[in-house]
């Protein structure tokens, strides 16, 4: 029987049992025994679970109270030297605080896991950076492994993805040359595997798909010969793209056998499968451990069978991926068995523990002959089938819409200078116009009321009245703050894609879909099943009880296109492109809802325009093209007195600022103040031409910043932007602050904005 393995499985556990156990903890409420014991039974749990569904080899090592990247810093000793902790043995107290920062300390850096949504904690090097073993629970749970009679496949991050993603805390240091220094930990780390009679272990490189310098490159060959003396067996593992440039390099190595990711890139078979080495075990990346849609088995079949004539027993199946980025298990979703509706969509799906058994089955299928798995051969095509024709997946309405775009539909009336005129003439802007993102705090109260109207316990009257209130509430308190442009604050949204993914056809939502995005932190992304439309307005009628309380501009809010996109599970049946356009067009039409119900300025909200940039530059240029269009359809359908403003907080703009310009909002708000203003330096040499406002307040912490201090960013702001381009507003919505702090700092923006129109810098 070929052999079925498995990457890495999700360790939050199916109710979320870690992350409910970690925040006990925190809180004090659970000592850490205790927390231990709840690690250990799920551990336990996910093994067995991979054990019966048939996989030969179980990922050891995969687990972890916060995030594997922190758990390799743990295991290398390498916790940075500025959290003061005394050499030797990382203990779980320091760990956390790694993480989460104490009050002398802040925390490690945290940023994305390549292009998921997961985020991991960056490792800090110095010249002094050393390492040396520092933690024991890889062996203690390689050993807990074991005991249950579990064949435990250690993983690792490898040498050369732990120091490309970590990141030089001193200018003239280049981070690989700490591979020497690195080297010999992970020696010792194979070899007291090896010692506990290990035999494989998964060093995962997945940098390798990156556009990685050609050093690093060089860096392989002897950094795998030293690694693979004295070491179990090394399966060296690549995903979330392909590594066909590398394939003779990664062919050539002295390891035992290499993953390969053939869902992102299934290209990349036939260059590896040319030559492949006698001595080599190649794993199939077959079964997508990004998305949730069952296997087409057939096709997997078809692909695995051809790599088997030539590979025979060298051939190993796997999902592309560790299982991480998917939810625990399909079969918690009994509300997805209701309808016929969604049990026909459940029919289509497939999470971890799902994917497990196509895996298995896989294997079984390759090595026995197609009737062997006849059955789920017959499953997954009745499934498919019903998913191919289905009219709730189907629309052709929207896809003649989409097929009839041209490009005066993502084009608006006049050029920026033209609108902008004609704006200004509309709303009588001060100087240095002041406004917020859109969210103010969501109180408890707030909370509540939303939870209390989902579960029936009030009446949409009740609701609305609520809501209404708390609208009241906010504006007449900008009024009184004196901001220029109001927000009506957002109170009826739990969150900024859920809120429109709800009231779009052809989402989706689970009860239990969690997927683990940082340490404690779940996200639950909405499933893209089927063509998007909009039945009815999503918005306006907030925006517009909100405009008619003030006679200011009350400006109506929207996620765009893209962001949508990006924090949800998409199909896999046509592009990504496709379905953008798709909600490009019912963002469009609630536009120019708003637009007709008199809100005169529209927000569309892209904070994930630049985390959905391909992992390798070759491919940006398409994805900018598209998405920038989708941004232009929803919209551009405006006219010119209507002004459009979007808004992004992640940094590092530099590199798509064509981009960013072609999207061609009037007013574009953005995330500066974390770095100082050093953002807009970008913006100034691109010589951005439409109007900017750059973050002074940053909300992630409940600081509350100093006019001064918001004073001395906007005049770094108006040394590279000139000043009637200027906005001032904070970095991000305000809906995870408190109101006291969120008054003064209000307040204290006002008062800058004021400052600078007295001081007539115009
Ligand atoms: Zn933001």
């Amino acid at each position: 029987m070929i052999i079925a393995h498995n990457l890495g499985f999700p360790r939050i556990g199916a109710q979320r049992e870690l992350k409910k156990a970690v925040e006990t903890y925190w809180k004090g409420d659970l000592d850490e025994a205790g927390l231990r014991s709840i690690g250990q039974g799920l551990r336990k749990q996910n093994w067995l679970l991979q054990q019966e569904a048939g996989l030969h080899f179980i990922p050891v090592g995969d687990f972890a109270y916060y995030d594997q990247m922190l758990n390799m810093t743990a295991l290398l000793g390498a916790a940075p030297s500025r959290f003061g902790f005394a050499d030797g043995a990382i203990n779980l107290a320091q760990y956390f605080t790694l993480a989460r920062g104490d009050k002398n300390n802040f925390a490690m850096e945290m940023t994305k896991w390549f292009d998921t949504n997961y985020h991991y904690l960056v490792p800090e090097f110095l010249h002094t950076t050393e390492f040396k073993l520092g933690s024991e629970w890889l062996f203690e749970e390689v050993a807990e492994a074991q005991a249950l009679g579990i064949k435990a496949k250690p993983v690792l991050i490898g040498p050369l993805t732990y120091l490309y993603l970590g990141k030089e805390k001193q200018a003239d240091l280049n981070r690989l040359h700490l591979l020497p220094k690195l080297i010999p930990v992970y020696q010792q780390i194979l070899a007291r595997l090896q010692a506990q009679g290990v035999e494989w272990v998964q060093i995962d490189e997945p940098a390798l798909v990156l556009d990685l310098p050609q050093e690093w490159v060089d860096a392989l060959a002897s950094t795998y010969a030293t690694l693979s003396q004295g070491s179990p067996k090394i399966l060296l593992a690549t995903y979330f793209d392909s590594v066909e440039e590398h394939a003779e390099t990664l062919k050539a190595l002295p390891v035992a056998g290499l993953h390969i990711d053939l869902v992102r890139a299934p290209q990349q078979a036939e260059c590896f499968l040319r030559n492949f080495p006698k001595d080599k075990i190649l794993s199939a990346g077959i079964v997508d451990g990004r998305n949730i849609w069952r296997c087409n088995l057939i096709a997997a079949l078809q692909t695995l069978q051809i790599l088997h004539k030539t590979l025979g027993e060298r051939l190993w199946v796997a999902p592309s991926c560790s299982l991480l980025h998917v939810p625990v298990d399909l079969t918690q979703e009994v509300n997805l068995d209701q309808t016929l509706e969604s049990r026909t969509l459940k029919s289509w799906l497939a999470f971890a523990t799902q994917k497990l058994a196509e895996i298995a089955t896989l294997a079984r299928g390759v090595t026995l002959g197609k009737e062997a798995i006849a059955t789920q051969l017959a499953q997954t095509n009745a499934a498919l089938e019903s998913r191919v024709f289905s009219p709730k997946v189907h629309d052709q309405a929207i896809r003649h819409r989409v097929a009839a775009l041209t490009p005066h539909d993502a084009q608006r009336q006049s050029p920026f200078a033209v609108r902008i005129a004609t704006q200004q003439a509309r709303f009588n802007l001060p100087a240095f116009p002041t406004t917020t993102i859109g969210s103010f705090p969501q109180t408890a109260d707030i909370r509540a009321a939303r939870a209390d109207y989902k579960k029936g316990r009030l009446s949409t009257a009740q609701y609305h009245t609520k809501m209404r209130t708390e609208i009241r509430h906010v504006v007449q308190l900008q009024e009184e703050l004196g901001l220029d442009v109001l927000v009506h604050g957002e109170a009826e949204r739990n969150d900024m894609v859920e809120y429109f993914g709800e009231q779009l056809q052809g989402f989706a939502f689970t009860e239990y879909g969690w997927v683990q995005s940082y340490g404690s932190r779940c996200v639950k992304p909405p499933i893209i099943y089927g063509d998007v439309s909009r039945p009815h307005p999503m918005t306006v009628e907030w925006a517009q009880y909100a405009q008619s309380l003030t006679t200011k501009p009350m400006k109506g809010m929207l996620t765009g296109p893209i962001t949508i996109l990006q924090w949800s599970f998409v199909r896999n049946d046509i592009p990504r492109s496709e379905t953008a356009l798709q909600i490009a067009l019912a963002i469009r039409d609630e536009v120019q809802d708003l637009e007709r119900a008199g809100i005169a300025i529209i927000q569309i909200d892209e904070a994930a325009m630049r985390e959905g940039l391909p992992l390798k530059k070759t491919d940006w240029p398409f994805y900018l093209d598209w998405s920038v269009r989708a941004f232009k359809v929803c919209s551009t359908g405006v006219n010119n007195t209507t002004q459009i403003h979007t808004h992004m907080c992640y940094s590092e703009f530099n590199d798509i600022l064509p981009a960013i310009a072609a999207m061609d909002a009037d007013v574009i708000t953005i995330e500066t103040s974390r770095s100082d203003m050093e953002l807009l330096d970008a913006f100034h040499e691109f010589q951005y031409p439409n109007d900017i406002g750059p973050g002074v307040y940053d909300i992630h912490s409940p600081r509350v910043p100093s006019p001064e201090e918001m004073l001395r960013l906007m005049h770094k702001a108006l040394a590279v932007i000139p000043a009637q381009r200027l906005w001032i507003n904070p970095d991000c919505g305000l809906k995870t602050r408190g109101w006291p702090e969120v008054k003064t700092a209000l307040q204290n923006m006002v008062t800058v904005a004021r400052q600078l129109r007295g001081r007539a810098v115009v």
